[in-house]
């Protein structure tokens, strides 16, 4: 089976700065994949490469059998390629429905009985946001707006979610419950995930493959309970970037 997202020989830049230098990365349908790294190893700017939201960007970007690198970022959401980006990038005065209701924008009206279910299913698991429908997401704690981008981007009904950092700000608790939800959703959705996740360990645990990024390249890569286990993962996760 070939490969849902395929990387080859990704470079990325800003300006002279090269950041990401020969990524080679594959996510197959229904897989999560782990990237993870130091602070600063290129892992954000590997996944707005991929989203088309960085466009200093060079080699392969294929997606869905597509070479989608001169893709615009719409066209490649179009496509099932969907970025939750760090910093969760909601519209802030719109309220939670309305945000909501924009995830959803990309779907066909013909699906607008699914996309109620999916939303309705979506507010049981989040209670926080079902209780804020009207309020400016602006005014959400940190978690709820890490919650609100995520169940925005699902009913975006996506092929592959590119996620940077969802638990970042959530309490224990919360990280625990958004992690589930992540791992449920090749199953559940047959939604395929790319994850950056700070929490090592628990995103290791959830996906299937990993890679350990290093100064913008794949320096470690395999199944994920095998990177877990490597002496080398603690080094160069904790080395310099
Ligand atoms: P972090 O976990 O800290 O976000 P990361 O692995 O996601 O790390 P990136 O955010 O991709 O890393 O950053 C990679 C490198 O690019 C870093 O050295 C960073 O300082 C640099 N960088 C990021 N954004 C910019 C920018 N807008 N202009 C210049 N350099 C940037």
């Amino acid at each position: 089976m070939s490969a849902l997202l395929q990387i080859g020989d990704l470079h990325a830049r800003y300006g002279p700065v090269q950041v990401v230098t020969g990524m080679e990365l594959e996510v197959a349908d229904g897989e999560i994949v782990a990237l993870v790294g130091a602070n600063g190893a290129g892992k954000s700017t590997t996944l707005r490469a991929v989203a088309g939201l960085h466009r200093e960007a060079s080699g392969t970007i294929r997606f869905a059998g597509r070479d989608v690198l001169g893709a615009s970022a719409e066209r490649r959401a179009r496509a099932g390629l969907r970025l939750v980006p760090e910093g969760r990038r909601l519209f802030g005065r719109l309220t939670v429905a309305e945000n909501l209701t924009l995830g959803a924008a990309t779907r066909p009206r013909a699906q607008r009985a699914e996309v109620a279910r999916e939303r309705a299913e979506l507010l049981e698991r989040f209670p926080a946001l079902d209780a804020a429908l009207g309020k400016p997401a602006a005014t959400l704690s940190g978690g709820q707006q890490q919650q609100l981008a995520l169940a925005r981007a699902l009913l975006g009904a996506p092929r592959l979610l590119l996620l940077d950092e969802p638990t970042l700000g959530l309490s224990p608790r919360l990280t625990d419950e958004v992690l589930a939800l992540i791992a449920s959703l090749p199953r559940e959705r047959g939604i395929a995930v790319l994850l950056v996740e700070q929490h090592v360990r628990l995103a290791l645990a959830i996906a299937d493959r990993a890679a350990v990024l290093r100064r913008g390249r794949v320096v470690l890569a395999g199944a994920a309970a095998d990177v877990l286990a490597s002496p080398e993962l603690e080094a160069q996760v904790l080395g310099e970037g």
